[in-house]
């Protein structure tokens, strides 16, 4: 069926008639119409797209789609480059020339061959290193479960092989859960002074017994230490050598529940390992409908909705299947970059009667962490505080039969909910208001900076994130009827005589899970677009533990309890071994200074 669309694409370049730039520019009204909206829809969540992923050719052409649009509309280019706001991002990690593993246990040499034997892990750092080493069980210390890898050993300087998973095997939801990742492992660890981690898993455990392969793990921060992972086959060699029995040794910590560390008697490693992070620039693309009104029109309203998806799975990807396939993305979210394509046609074909200017906005690298609207952000090409409101579509195909939507940031503006429920009583949407600024999407770095923001959402179904979420289940009218809505939303902002009111709200922890372990809350909004050692806020909740303490947007945290934060994952693991109630030290980079506050843990 989504042939149709090559069939029709070849057929207007076979004419020749309109030149290649705007060929792919469909015939659509000015009014917001279910039709023009599905037109965009089905062709940026076609397979031609193939998932539009960051980073990807297919994501440009989605760009240049975008962009064709908005000047076809009659918009002015806002970005850097015409349409175009360029960032760049790290997209996977490729091995460099210096990667070796060598092992020695007495006069037993092991050479170990690339990609055949062994992998460096994506999360490893670039260094080389040298070292005894010794048998750190799994890698886990879990006080509340009466099990210590590291009671009978110390892994100080030393290099540690460690199995994967748990004793409870590859259980994802078991008691040892909390304490299974291989980036967890990692960075317990490293904060008890290794120099560099082995991985291997064991022969008691499940049918997989290659290394761990390279993966784009390099996103959040490296673990500050080298990390690679052997094969079953030589760990049991490995073993042998020691005079231990590999499968019985690990059978008997399973059964037992029992930690066996050792250390192995004149042993050395040298691990060395190099990795290369790969970028590619990606684009937001901005266009302007510019008011003609002489008080007015530098003042902007924005709506934005991110065009980026999974591409062909991988990270994020909740597909069971393990080969590559296209994640669509109709409803994640070519619903909502249609609709604000529907909503600049029509904004612009009411030029005239615009108070303030409009702003629409469609971002990259949303699924990787909201980078382009923090880009944006970031290096805005509007000044920031001259933006009334920003409203964000992410997710607004799926209109159910009750007519159920959910609209975050309600508690920003103290104007939004009248205007909400005024506006739709010509709609009868079941809104569902959630006052929180901050949320799963690209209104959040708005809200970040003092903006009013509402954020509309259709809801999370059982096709999200996976290859089943397409065009064929989108709700078209429920699109339309969305659309307007914002459409009613903004335009009433943009013909107001004062600027809305921005208040902050409330972050609400989110509800714990029946039977999940207790988490603590601080209450810190990572920053996902600058790779740093330690652990970067774009801002803290309202009322949460991190402000009550004193954090602030662009703090590093380095230390949290008295270990060292490298990486996101060393902060949320941190908590881990802490209740909420508990006080504890955090020490934060905040420009050339280091400072330490006193946050008292909340509760999740
Ligand atoms: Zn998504």
């Amino acid at each position: 069926m989504k042939k149709i669309f090559l069939v029709v694409l070849s057929f207007t370049i076979a004419l020749g008639i309109i030149s290649c730039s705007t060929s792919k520019v469909p015939e659509t009204e000015s009014e917001i119409t279910a039709q023009d909206a599905m037109k965009h829809l089905t062709y940026l969540a076609s397979d031609e797209l193939k998932g539009r992923g960051t980073g990807t050719d297919e994501i440009n052409i989605a760009a240049e789609y975008i962009a064709d649009n908005f000047k076809s509309f009659g918009l002015k280019p806002l970005g850097d480059s015409g349409y175009f706001q360029n960032f760049e991002v790290t997209t996977g990690v490729e091995l460099t020339e210096n990667n070796s593993l060598s092992l020695d246990i007495g006069e037993k040499k092991f050479a170990f061959v690339l990609n055949e034997t062994y992998s460096p892990l994506g999360f490893s750092a670039n260094t080389s290193v040298t070292g005894e080493i010794v048998f750190a069980g799994y890698g886990i210390e879990a006080e509340k479960l009466g099990y210590n890898d590291f009671a009978d050993v110390d892994v100080k300087d030393k290099i540690a092989l460690v199995l994967r998973y748990s004793p409870e095997g590859d259980k994802p939801r078991g008691d040892f859960a909390d304490y299974s990742s291989t980036r967890y492992k990692a960075s317990s660890v490293r904060n008890k002074g290794a120099k560099g981690v082995i991985f291997f898993t064991g022969p008691n455990t499940y049918e997989d017994d290659s290394f761990i392969k390279l993966n784009v793990e390099q996103l959040g921060g490296d673990a500050g230490l080298p990390i690679v992972s052997i094969t079953t086959k030589v760990a049991e060699e490995i073993f042998q050598v020691a005079g231990k029995d590999l499968l019985a040794l690990q059978k008997e910590m399973d059964s037992l529940k029992a930690a066996k560390s050792f250390y192995f008697a004149n042993s050395n490693a040298s691990i060395s390992v190099g990795l290369e992070p790969v970028k590619k620039w990606t684009r937001n693309v901005i266009g302007l409908v510019e008011s003609e009104n002489p008080v007015y029109k530098n003042e902007y309203i924005v709506i934005g909705a991110h065009y980026d998806h999974l591409g062909m799975g991988g990270r994020g990807s909740l597909s069971s299947s393990k080969e590559p396939e296209i994640h669509n993305g109709a409803d994640d979210n070519a619903s909502g970059t249609s609709a604000v394509l529907e909503l600049a046609q029509q904004f612009s074909a009411k030029r005239k009667l615009l108070k303030r200017s409009m702003v629409f906005m469609t971002f990259s690298g949303e699924e990787m962490g909201l980078l382009g609207s923090a880009h944006f952000v970031k290096t805005p090409t509007i000044p920031l505080d001259k933006i009334t409101a920003m409203y964000n579509l992410d997710m607004v195909g799926r209109l159910n039969q009750e007519n159920s939507l959910t609209v975050y940031g309600t508690g920003t503006s103290p104007a939004w909910k009248d205007l909400l429920n005024e506006k739709n009583s010509f709609y009868n949407f079941k809104l569902n208001f959630i006052d929180d600024g901050f949320g799963p999407s690209d209104h959040s770095s708005f809200y970040s900076k003092d903006i009013p923001v509402l954020f509309y959402f259709t809801g999370t179904h059982s096709d999200y994130h996976k290859p089943s979420d397409d065009f064929d289940k989108i709700n078209h009218s429920g699109l339309e009827k969305i659309s307007r809505f914002v459409y009613d939303m903004a335009e009433a902002v943009n013909q107001k005589e004062d600027a809305i009111a921005f208040t902050k709200t409330k972050s609400e922890p989110r509800e714990r899970r029946p039977g999940a372990a207790t988490r603590v809350y601080v209450g810190t909004v990572p920053d996902m677009t600058t790779q740093v050692e330690g652990f970067k806020l774009s801002g803290v909740s309202d009322g949460s533990p991190a402000e009550k303490a004193g954090l602030k947007a662009g703090d590093i945290i380095i230390k949290f309890a008295g270990k060292d934060i490298k990486n996101i994952y060393d902060y949320m693991y941190s908590m881990q071994d802490h209740k909420p109630g508990e006080e504890v030290d955090v020490v934060v980079k905040r420009g050339e200074e280091e400072i330490t506050l006193k946050v008292t843990l909340g509760l999740r």
